[in-house]
């Protein structure tokens, strides 16, 4: 008997899921609210409002298990749903992972390291928490905000107003955070994988390079210690026994002076982990698809040295990747509107110094060395070390 997945949302990560899942003989449905969905190219498409009780039960009729490409499906549509079929991850788990006063409250709390943080409800509180915190702050919506989107630098008091401004109409509705600004020196995520047993893996510590707040590049393996990279899978595995999570994550991570502490957790695949498709035993599209459907996890160890680029507003001409051995391309299918993301490439190579070649080609030729020089700085950071 065939099984059928079902994913609310239709875009890019519906889409890897399921390229990834045709191997294992499954098939698909994807509910989206646009009928132009990028999944829709692979995978049977169904119109709907997430709360359209109609569309979510034609979907539940349709699926053997439901899961995500998108966070932010309504906490009350994945209740309604997981009333009818599993539903994985959790409906709590997405709900605490939506609100980004709720999820820090949780860090903290599992003795997990976070930055300072306060919900933040008026103008009054604004002021108020901006001083208590001291220093540059972000404020961020709590609810709906994604990369990037929905935030505002505060750098000093002089852009109080102009922050409130921006955000204070929606202290009421999605509710708003303060956090401090951490002058991080990188950015790392786990991405891991829990399975319907408890079983978890992770893959190697990923670093990430984010350009207006969108990811632009990540490297794995990259330069931690051993020890670094112990206590960011620890935070991981605690998380997710906590939360019964079930299926991919990311937990995204800052350092600094050799410290970790947690920024969000992404309750899904995650661009972070796209260079797992080919640098990697077991993608985590692949190992997504096994927990939900209760299979065995397969091994994430890596092949090798990968780098993955983002392509975002417009696609690059592509030969220049195809050209390198273990050059990889992947385009969502998506019309260019800036902003969106609308493909990747991964270089991959069994050595730092030939992943290092690969990139400064990739680079000149597609006139972006202003992408791969970070990439590059780590990557002599590790042959270095
Ligand atoms: P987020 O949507 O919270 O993942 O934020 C997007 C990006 O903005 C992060 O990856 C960071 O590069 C930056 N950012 C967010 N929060 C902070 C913070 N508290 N301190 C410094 N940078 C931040």
């Amino acid at each position: 008997m065939t099984t059928t997945v079902g994913i609310l949302g239709g875009g890019q990560l519906a889409r890897m899921l399921a390229l990834s899942g045709a191997p294992l003989g499954l098939r698909f449905l994807a509910m989206d609210t646009e009928p132009d969905a990028c999944a829709g190219q692979f995978a049977p498409l169904l119109v709907g409002d997430y709360r359209d009780e109609r569309a979510l039960a034609e979907f539940a009729a349709a699926v053997d298990v439901a899961t995500f490409d998108f966070e932010n499906v309504p906490a009350e549509s994945a209740h309604w749903l997981a009333e009818r079929v599993p539903v994985f991850p959790n409906p709590h788990a997405l709900s605490v992972a939506q609100d980004r006063l709720v999820e820090k409250t949780l860090f903290r709390n599992l003795g997990i390291p976070v930055g300072a943080f306060a919900a933040v409800d008026s103008r009054a509180q604004l002021d108020a928490e901006v001083a208590r915190i001291g220093g540059a702050c972000i404020l961020k919506t709590r609810r709906l905000g994604y990369d990037g989107k929905g935030q505002f630098r505060i750098r000093s008091e002089a852009d109080l107003d102009a922050a409130w401004q921006a955000l204070g109409g929606q202290a009421q509705t999605v509710g708003l955070i303060v956090e401090a600004f951490i002058p991080f020196e990188r950015e790392l995520s786990v991405v891991a994988v829990r399975g319907r047993d408890g079983e978890f893996r992770a893959w190697p510590l990923t670093e990430n390079w984010h350009v207006d707040g969108v990811l632009s590049a990540s490297l794995a393996p990259t330069r931690t210690d051993a020890a670094l990279a112990e206590q960011a899978f620890g935070y991981a595995r605690a998380l997710a026994g906590k939360l019964d999570y079930v299926g991919v994550f990311a937990l995204e991570l800052f350092c600094r002076d050799g410290q970790l502490l947690a920024n969000e957790l992404a309750p899904r695949v995650h661009n972070s982990g796209h260079w797992t498709i080919e640098g990697a035993e077991t993608s985590q599209f692949q190992n997504h698809l096994r927990a939900v459907l209760g299979l065995p996890l397969g091994a994430t160890h890596m092949r090798g040295h990968a780098c993955m680029l983002n392509w975002i507003g417009a696609l690059p001409d592509g030969g220049a990747v195809l050209r390198e051995a273990g050059g990889h391309w992947h385009d969502y299918g998506k019309s260019p509107r800036q902003g969106r993301k609308v493909g990747h490439a991964t270089l991959r190579a069994d050595s730092p110094e030939a992943l290092a070649r690969a990139l400064r080609s990739v680079g000149a030729a597609l006139g972006r060395e202003s992408q791969v020089a970070p990439v590059l700085d780590a990557l002599s950071g590790i042959r270095a070390g």
